[in-house]
């Protein structure tokens, strides 16, 4: 099996694409493949570089690797179609040769003309064959005379063509609707329609999938795969992704990028699992609908390579739904290594104003603070807030609340701080073992117990009233307080100085 992703490089890669690279990939990995990746660049006004940088950049980053390539080369290249056209040129001479060809000399505003009428008038708005019936010596008068013509390739006119397609049954288009397509642009340039059918028939490629905008294409390119001597490949089209109006996924509906969603702090695992279930379900009944919190969608992608197959892809459109998307990635969140999701967090922290530039100890400390993070967020972007509770503190600031206010005004939890702060006076900096047992010294002095015990605690040592765990906070500040500052994370200002402050601020209360 060889299986190809044929991206045109005019700007980013956008999720339906990534879905189409992604089936692809699914497929070739599942079955012992070779997945090929062509750059599509033989329109050079529109493609450029800089977009196949950022493809290529986006697809390595969903870890959707490739076998050949215009990087990693491969016994079928150039991958680059801007590399191949005199590949091109000569099966253009051929099918000229054979009279399965011809120019044309009709212009733009001409053809234009024509389409608008054949719509006023209801019918197909094909090519109208004006210069199908040129002769050889007419068609090179012209030439000679300084036109620029382009080439059409001559359909057959005596039967429809049938593609059978493995999503979508057998799909008829009758002869009259195909018109003659130019194959080759006045300018040179070979059109999509032609050139993919070459690069697919001499990469050997066995199976076409691709998003469902292209069936259109199809018939076109199965004509050229006859003309040109090529056995056609297997067809796939696959549904459009939607959006939530069930319209094509466009930028109304938002994020729509790949690199928009690793912006905004998606795992590159999650999306895979995400964009791997629309359209195609594990459970095969599902396909094409967004079934609900399903931890059996779930799936590492080795899994969803070994169940992945065309015939479980949905025939209706799948719908992109970012919550269920952010459903994924909360578990992927969770699972992930936490020194890699606290690498992966540095940038937010930046974004979110906390300067950091931290070592391995600095890492380390974030990924031990990290799990009262990850325990409720949905992406990365929303860490820093998690953890404002280690790089913040200001006692000043947390009694101007007036809910801490309130709350510290009473007897009870001022002598619960009092006491910790005592307690704190002696102790070694915190860990969990160590909290508990100044916790208990605190209750034991004060008489105080559960809530009572905990809240002003907490809102002494946090400045909070509610947050995380303490039993994770509090061992993760007192590792940050000892940190040096070549760890690369803004100060943090430990328990002990914290509960001093604390009481120090609340004197004018007492
Ligand atoms: N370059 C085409 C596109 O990006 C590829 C279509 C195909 O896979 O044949 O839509």
């Amino acid at each position: 099996m060889r299986v190809r992703f044929a991206p045109s490089p005019t700007g980013h890669l956008h999720v339906g694409n990534a879905r189409t690279a992604l089936f692809n990939w699914l497929l070739a990995r599942g079955n012992g493949g070779t997945f090929i990746l062509r750059i599509e660049d033989s329109d050079a006004d529109r493609s450029t570089r800089d977009s196949e940088a950022a493809i290529l950049r986006d697809l390595r980053w969903l870890g959707l690797e490739w076998d050949e390539g215009p990087d990693v080369g491969g016994s079928c290249g150039p991958y680059r179609q801007s590399e191949r056209l005199h590949l091109y040129e000569s099966y253009a001479k051929e099918l000229m040769a054979a009279d399965r060809a011809y120019y044309c000399f009709c212009s733009t505003a001409q053809l234009e003309t024509e389409r608008q009428t054949a719509v006023a008038e209801g019918r197909p708005a094909v090519y109208a064959g004006t210069c199908r019936r040129l002769s050889k010596e007419q068609a090179q008068a012209r030439i000679a005379g300084g036109e620029r013509p382009a080439i059409r390739f001559r359909v057959p006119d005596d039967r429809d063509v049938v593609v059978q397609d493995v999503v979508r049954g057998d799909v008829r288009f009758q002869i009259d609707v195909i018109g003659d397509p130019i194959i080759v642009r006045a300018g040179g340039t070979p059109a999509y329609n032609f050139a993919v059918v070459i690069d697919d028939a001499l990469m050997e490629v066995t199976h076409v999938v691709r998003g469902e905008d292209h069936i259109s294409n199809t018939p076109r390119q199965i004509l050229l795969y006859e003309a040109l001597g090529f056995t056609p490949p297997i067809f796939a089209h696959l549904a459009l992704v939607m959006g939530s109006d069930h319209s094509p996924l466009s930028k109304r509906h938002g994020a729509t990028s790949i690199a928009e969603f690793r912006a905004k702090g998606y795992l590159p695992e999650a999306l895979v699992n995400y964009l791997a279930l629309i359209g195609w379900s594990p459970r095969g009944s599902a396909a094409g609908r967004s079934s609900g919190d399903d931890a059996a969608e779930l799936l590492p992608v080795d899994e969803l390579a070994r169940r992945f197959s065309l015939e479980r892809v949905g025939l209706s459109a799948g719908v992109f739904d970012e919550e269920k998307l952010a459903w994924v990635n909360r578990h992927y969140l969770k699972m992930a290594d936490p020194l890699r999701i606290a690498e992966l967090s540095v940038a937010h922290f930046k974004k979110a104003g906390v300067e950091m530039k931290p070592d391995r100890r600095g890492l380390e400390l974030l990924a031990s603070a990290m799990p009262m993070a990850t325990a409720s967020v949905d992406r990365l972007d929303q860490i820093p807030a998690r953890l404002t509770s280690l790089f913040q503190y200001d006692a000043e600031k947390a009694l101007a609340d007036s809910h801490v206010r309130d709350e510290m005004s009473a007897e009870g939890p001022q002598r619960v701080v009092r006491a910790l702060a005592d307690a704190l006076a002696r102790a070694p900096r915190l860990d969990r073992e160590r909290f508990r047992g100044v916790a208990n010294d605190v209750k034991a002095h004060t008489g105080q117990k559960g809530k009572q015990l905990f809240h002003p605690i907490r809102i002494a040592l946090t400045g909070l009233i509610e947050g995380p765990e303490l039993d994770l906070v509090v061992p993760a500040i007192d590792r940050g307080a000892d940190l040096p500052r070549e760890a690369g994370l803004p100060p943090i200002v430990g328990c002990r100085e914290r509960a001093a402050a604390f009481v120090a601020a609340l004197k004018p209360l007492c």
